[in-house]
C-alpha cells in the first residue's frame, strides 16, 4: 500500500490513502447550546506534517470507538476540504470523515529503532523519525556549506543526543532554523524529543543523523511512546546535559595542530574525578617507539559494531549474542609513544589508522595471504616516526590514569611552526600554562 503525504492532499480528487498517527483527539462543543458538534483530531504522518480531521456529530458513534489517541491508522475514503474555521495546525486543508471512510488500525511503528536506522545507513531518500529522551545538547554553531563553490554560505547547526532505547543513543545534527528550535534552557529538564524525516549519516561509533528540509521537531508530545520511553529508563541519566563544542576540529590545520598542546608528562599526570563531555582534547608531539601489542586489527559485528570473538572457527558477537551475518575487519593499533618528558601508550582505530598507513584494512589483509597474525611491515614502519597526536581523553584515562589514549587525528609536524612554537613558549615561560595556548592562537592568527 502506498500512502499519500499529508502535504500532497488537495480538495480535488477523492481517493486518498494516508498513514497517520492521531496525535490529539477532542470533542468540540457548541458553548452556546452545550451541544456536541464534532470529534476533532490532529493527524501527523511520517514526514512530520500535520492536518486537522473532523468527524461530524452524526458519525461520531460509528468512529469514536475505533480511534485511540496516539495510535496509527490507515485512512481512506475521506474528503479533503478547506479548513476555513481555524487552524490549530499549519495546514489550509482538513480531513473530513464521510459515512464510508475506512479506518484501519496499523501496528506499524512510526519511530525507527537502532536496527532500522542501521539498515537505512547511507540510503538516500530513506527518511527516519526518531523519538528519544534528550541526553545532551551542544551550543549553537555555524558551518560553512558549499565551501568550494562561488557562494559559500553560513548555516547554523546544533547537535543533540537522544536516548532512543535503554542502551542506544543517537546524535542528531539539526540544521538551519531547526537548530533554534531547542536551546540550552532544556539542560537539566527531562525532555522527550521527536525528530522526523532525518537521514542516517554513516557510523563512527555512534549512530548519527541529520535533519532534512522536511524535518520537524516536537517536544514532549503527549503520545504513548513518550510515556513508554520515560518509564523504561532511569531518571538521572536522562536529564539533558550541555555537550561542549569540540573546538579542536575548528580552525586551520596550524591551529588544530597546536590545540591545547601539552607534553606527554602533562597529559599522563592529568586527573579528573568526574569527566563529562567537556573538552579533554589535547595535542602532543611524540615519537612512536614500538607496537604495544601484537594484534593490530579485530573483527567487528555489522549489527552493533562491537568486537567479535572467534568461537569454534566462527565469529561471535557477545552483545548480539549471535554469530553475525556480516562482519567488518577494523584497525586497532596500539603504540608506545614518547617525547622528552614521558612515555605512554595510545590506540589508533579505523579511519585514522587507514590514513596513516595509506591503506584500507581489506587491502592490507588481502596482501598478507592469510598471515594476519603477524604485524605487517607497513605498520612496523610506523616506529621511529614523529607525529602530532590529537588525543581525546576518556574516563579511564582521567580517573584511573590509564594509558591507551584514543588518537583522534595525527598530523605531520611542520618543523618551522614547531620551532616558532617552542621559541614562543620559551619567551613566555613565566606565563601560567593556560594562557600560552590562547596567546599562541592569537599569534598564529596574526601570522596568517
Ligand atoms: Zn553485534
Amino acid at each position: 500500500m502506498t500512502y499519500k503525504k499529508i502535504r500532497q492532499l488537495t480538495t480535488v480528487g477523492q481517493s486518498w490513502n494516508i498513514k497517520v498517527r492521531v496525535i490529539r483527539i477532542w470533542e468540540s462543543i457548541n458553548f452556546a447550546t452545550d451541544e456536541l458538534m464534532s470529534l476533532d483530531m490532529i493527524l501527523m504522518d511520517e514526514h512530520g506534517d500535520t492536518i486537522r480531521a473532523t468527524i461530524w456529530k452524526n458519525l461520531i458513534d460509528s468512529y469514536k470507538p475505533k480511534i485511540i489517541e496516539g495510535s496509527i491508522y490507515a485512512l481512506s475514503n475521506f474528503k479533503v476540504q478547506e479548513d476555513a474555521r481555524y487552524h490549530p495546525v499549519k495546514n489550509l486543508f482538513k480531513v473530513v470523515f464521510v459515512y464510508n471512510t475506512n479506518v484501519q488500525a496499523l501496528d506499524a511503528d512510526l519511530f525507527a529503532s537502532r536496527d532500522t536506522l542501521l539498515e537505512r545507513k547511507n540510503i538516500d531518500k530513506q527518511c527516519s523519525d526518531v523519538i528519544g529522551l534528550l541526553t545532551k545538547i551542544k551550543k549553537l554553531e555555524s558551518r560553512i556549506i558549499m565551501k568550494n563553490t562561488a557562494n559559500p554560505r553560513k548555516r547554523d547547526i546544533r547537535e543533540i543526543e537522544l536516548l532512543i532505547s535503554k542502551d542506544d543513543t543517537v546524535r542528531i545534527t539539526l540544521w538551519g532554523h531547526l537548530a533554534h528550535s531547542l536551546n540550552e534552557d532544556v539542560v537539566g529538564k527531562h525532555t522527550v524529543v521527536i525528530v522526523t524525516s532525518t537521514m542516517v549519516e554513516g557510523l563512527q561509533g555512534t549512530l548519527s543523523l541529520k535533519s532534512t528540509n522536511g524535518t520537524r521537531l516536537y517536544i514532549d508530545l503527549d503520545i504513548p511512546e513518550t510515556w513508554k520511553l520515560i518509564d523504561s529508563v532511569p531518571y538521572e541519566e536522562t536529564v539533558p546535559k550541555l555537550m561542549e563544542v569540540d573546538k579542536s576540529t575548528k580552525g586551520t590545520i596550524q591551529e588544530q595542530m597546536f590545540y591545547n598542546r601539552r607534553t606527554l608528562q602533562d597529559i599522563t599526570q592529568m586527573r579528573h574525578d568526574n569527566p563529562t563531555d567537556q573538552d579533554f582534547v589535547f595535542t602532543s608531539k611524540a615519537t612512536i617507539e614500538r607496537l604495544e601489542n601484537s594484534s593490530w586489527w579485530y573483527m567487528s559485528c555489522n549489527g552493533c559494531n562491537k568486537m567479535c570473538t572467534k568461537v569454534d572457527g566462527k565469529y561471535h558477537c557477545r552483545k548480539c549474542n549471535a554469530c553475525p551475518e556480516a562482519t567488518t575487519p577494523r584497525y586497532w593499533i596500539r603504540l608506545q609513544i614518547s617525547d622528552h618528558t614521558a612515555t605512554t601508550t595510545c590506540s589508533i582505530f579505523d579511519d585514522e589508522a587507514q590514513k596513516m598507513l595509506k591503506m584500507t584494512i581489506t587491502d592490507l589483509l588481502d596482501s598478507l595471504n592469510g598471515k594476519s597474525e603477524e604485524i605487517p611491515k607497513v605498520i612496523q614502519q610506523l616506529c621511529g616516526k614523529t607525529l602530532i597526536f590529537r588525543f581525546m581523553l576518556k574516563e579511564q584515562n582521567l580517573t584511573e590514569g590509564k594509558g591507551y589514549y584514543l588518537v583522534k587525528k595525527t598530523f605531520e609536524p611542520d618543523e618551522k611552526l614547531e620551532l616558532q612554537y617552542s621559541n614562543h613558549q620559551a619567551e613566555n615561560d613565566h606565563n601560567i600554562e593556560d594562557t600560552h595556548d590562547k596567546k599562541y592562537q592569537i599569534y598564529l592568527m596574526k601570522k596568517n
